[in-house]
């Protein structure tokens, strides 16, 4: 597409030192020909394939990966025409190969759509702006399988807001709203950009946090309390609970990670509520 071109000159894109198929490329590929062109130059036997395996994390060979391809950028067609926006490439892949072409059982996203893919309104929770439970389980998912393949830190928090029904019962649901929709803004704004921030349903929300040490973990969910407490919600305070769980041994699964927090979230609870355990 033409703003596509003004914004990257393309010599300079051949420049890149590594030529790595990052999702911008990736896009620019999509919708440029004469950006397709020069990265069918740079890799002339492998470029689909190259692009799938940075897209999925699958290996196919070149000339499936090629009608792979075509039948992404067909759909990516479709779907921006129903929806009336970009939905980007790493949707349409995404969408196709899990629903059209079955090829995916398991979808795993490349690590840089995590914010890219991820950050596409369709997979967000409307009232809180946090990710929607479906993500942060394909997240999670894959975050355990690398704490496990690398030996590297994974916590997850879990948090609850406090007495929340009484809330909604005494100043109305939408004020209920407001105090969710503001402690969504409050996570976002506090969490890095690895970390992924989900709600998990109801007022209960998670987030995962890799390759950080314990202590950080724990004093950002301190600091979330905290800072909970503090605020004012349309002149309604509210505090919240938070579990925190580490990845180890003799764990296995993201299941007993989700456990953990959650036995963690309950053990707050019940001494008391506005703490983390
Ligand atoms: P606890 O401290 O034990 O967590 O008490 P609680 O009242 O927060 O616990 P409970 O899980 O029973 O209540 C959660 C409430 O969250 C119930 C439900 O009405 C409310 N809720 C769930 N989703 C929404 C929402 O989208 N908007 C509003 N306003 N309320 C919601
Ligand atoms: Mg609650």
């Amino acid at each position: 597409m033409d703003d596509f071109e003004d914004k990257h000159n393309i010599e300079e894109l051949v420049d890149y030192e590594d030529r790595e198929l990052t999702l911008e490329v990736i896009s620019m590929i999509a919708t440029s020909p004469k950006v397709r062109s020069v990265y069918e130059g740079l890799y002339p036997k492998s470029l689909y394939s190259e692009i799938m395996l940075a897209l999925v994390h699958e290996s196919y060979g070149e000339k499936e990966a090629r009608s792979m391809w075509h039948g992404i950028l067909h759909h990516l067609s479709t779907m921006n025409r129903k929806m009336g926006r970009d939905v980007g490439v790493a949707v349409a892949a995404l969408d196709y190969l899990t629903n059209i072409s079955h090829e995916l059982q398991d979808p795993c996203i490349m690590e840089e759509t995590k914010s890219d893919f991820v950050a596409d309104a369709a997979t967000r929770d409307e009232l809180t702006g946090l990710y929607m439970r479906q993500v942060f389980e394909v997240i999670l998912e894959r975050e355990v399988e690398e704490a496990k393949r690398n030996s590297s830190p994974l916590s997850l928090l879990m948090l609850d807001i406090d007495e929340f029904k009484s809330v909604n019962d005494t100043y109305g649901h939408p004020v209920g709203d407001v105090v969710l929709r503001e402690i969504g803004g409050l996570i976002l704004r506090t969490v890095r950009a690895m970390d992924l921030a989900a709600r998990y349903g109801g007022d209960e929300m998670v987030i995962v946090m890799p390759r950080v040490t314990r202590e950080t973990t724990v004093q950002v969910a301190e600091r979330l309390q905290k800072a909970t407490s503090l605020l004012e919600f349309e002149g309604v305070r509210v505090t919240i609970s938070i579990g925190v769980a580490h990845f180890s041994p003799p764990m296995t699964t993201a299941k007993e990670l989700v456990k953990a927090a959650d036995q963690a979230l309950y053990a707050a609870k019940e001494s008391g509520r506005n703490q983390v355990v």
